[in-house]
């Protein structure tokens, strides 16, 4: 029985490791610019470590708050589309089969060819097909 040809990929950790970088690159460069700013005022040492540590902790919440409002404005607008996309689904089948199949001869697919796989896949799942195909939503990428 011959296995499955199976590869790891990294690109449905980009989410979290852009956000990672964001933070910490705004961490670095803004505590810097804070404990500097106190610095120049020649402020003790003592100031300078509080200042630091405040800067710190305050912009790990705010950069913790920032991403969580970020990302649920993007799973928000996402589930917005899909829902408007179920209706036009319910509301204009075959429309909504010629918009596929106009996606896959733009990438490349012969009419009829095109016109047979958007068949196949709305009668697979049209829900799933139109999101990833038309609107680029996929479990891989999105919010
Ligand atoms: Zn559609």
């Amino acid at each position: 029985m011959p296995t499955l040809h199976r590869e790891d990929h990294y690109i449905g950790r980009t989410g979290w490791l852009r956000a990672a970088v964001l933070g910490a690159n705004d961490g670095i460069v803004s505590t810097a610019s804070l404990v500097v700013g106190v610095a120049s005022a020649r402020a003790h040492h003592a100031d300078i470590l509080l200042a630091g540590i405040a800067g710190l902790v305050a912009g790990s919440m705010s950069m913790a708050a920032g991403e969580y409002v970020s990302v649920s404005s993007q799973a928000d607008t996402e589930r917005a589309d899909i829902e408007r996309e179920r209706q036009h689904l319910a509301a204009d089948d075959p429309g909504e089969r010629e918009e596929l199949a106009a996606i896959y001869r733009s990438r490349g697919l012969d009419p009829s060819l095109a016109r047979e796989v958007a068949t196949q896949l709305m009668a697979h799942d049209a829900l799933g097909a139109h999101s990833r195909d038309e609107l680029g939503i996929s479990d891989t990428l999105s919010a």
